[in-house]
């Protein structure tokens, strides 16, 4: 029996995951997987490192990041897979994202201030000086600060979409999203599809050039006849899978607890290796 299992979905401290780069190989490792992507938010900065400690460990690791992209006026994360490391337009859209975040950062505290909560930005825990900084890390300077018991509160009470202190920020499109993709020559696929909560929006964007969903995720039993999953088959798409692990700051996830098989990682591993060659 072929006990092949590759997460395709994880966090490290350069975004809102609690585990660096090679500690995340180890527990990969320990896990027993045989292959594994980090797809930190917006940012590809682990993989200096994550590659580095891969290699030496002989660990295989395809590039990955996740994107956050809006589809009429829903927040959608879109998962990037398989790009050269050196991709300039994903590198491009990654910086894009950076400016996006500081703006839209700032304009959450200032939500908070006028709620009279004062957090200041050295109150954000800053796991790496080059990482992605997002709403957890907000979540966690609220816990710190005795405004809220738990990241749930924070999230339900400020920091959720609609609630008293949530902020878009600029809005990247799908659309934009996988024209940068496709120039940056990464695979294109719906993050968590189960979430979508919009099945008109849904079926939309399985309209649209991705080349996969993420049909096995996190700790949610896997569908056969989820619209996505049969969209995927007639589409000859890839079904990717994994985690979404984040360490402590999603203790109830844990690493491989969603996974792919070989045939599956091969795919990607071998797009991703023939790119890489290419330069
Ligand atoms: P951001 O990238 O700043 O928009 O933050 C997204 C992160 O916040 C993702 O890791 C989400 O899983 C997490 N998140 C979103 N909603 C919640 C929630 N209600 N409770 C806990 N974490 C959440
Ligand atoms: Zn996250
Ligand atoms: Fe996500
Ligand atoms: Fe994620």
């Amino acid at each position: 029996m072929n006990d092949f299992r590759a997460d395709l979905h994880s966090h490290t401290i350069f975004s809102d995951g609690s585990d660096s780069p090679e500690k995340l190989i180890d527990l990969a490792s320990m896990k027993g997987l045989k292959g594994l992507s980090i797809t930190d938010h917006d940012t590809t900065k682990a993989y200096e490192r994550a590659f580095r400690y891969a290699s030496e460990k002989k660990f295989p690791l395809v590039s990955g990041v996740e994107f956050s992209a809006y589809f009429r006026q829903e927040s959608i994360h879109i998962l990037c897979y398989a790009f050269p490391l050196n991709s300039r337009p994903i590198q491009a859209l990654c910086e894009k994202h950076i400016l996006r975040r500081k703006e839209r950062n700032q304009k959450i505290l200032e939500k908070l201030k006028r709620l009279n909560i004062d957090i200041d930005e050295k109150d954000i825990p800053q796991t790496t000086l080059e990482g992605v900084i997002g709403r957890p890390h907000i979540a966690i300077a609220l816990i710190k600060k005795g405004v809220v018991a738990t990241m749930r509160d924070a999230f339900q009470k400020y920091l959720g979409e609609g609630k008293a202190a949530y902020e878009e920020g600029e809005k990247i499109s799908v659309e934009e999203t996988l024209q940068y993709i496709k120039e940056g020559k990464g695979k294109a696929v719906i993050a968590h599809p189960q979430l979508i909560i919009r099945k008109r929006l849904l079926k939309d964007l399985l309209e649209m050039p991705f080349d996969g969903v993420e049909g096995y995720y996190a700790n949610i039993p896997f569908q056969e006849d989820e619209i996505f999953i049969k969209k995927a088959k007639e589409k000859g798409w890839l079904i990717t899978g994994g985690s979404d692990y984040h360490g402590s700051i999603k203790p109830n996830i844990q690493l491989g607890s969603s996974w792919v098989n070989e045939e599956t990682f091969n795919k990607l591993y071998n797009h991703f290796l023939s790119v890489s060659e290419k330069g």
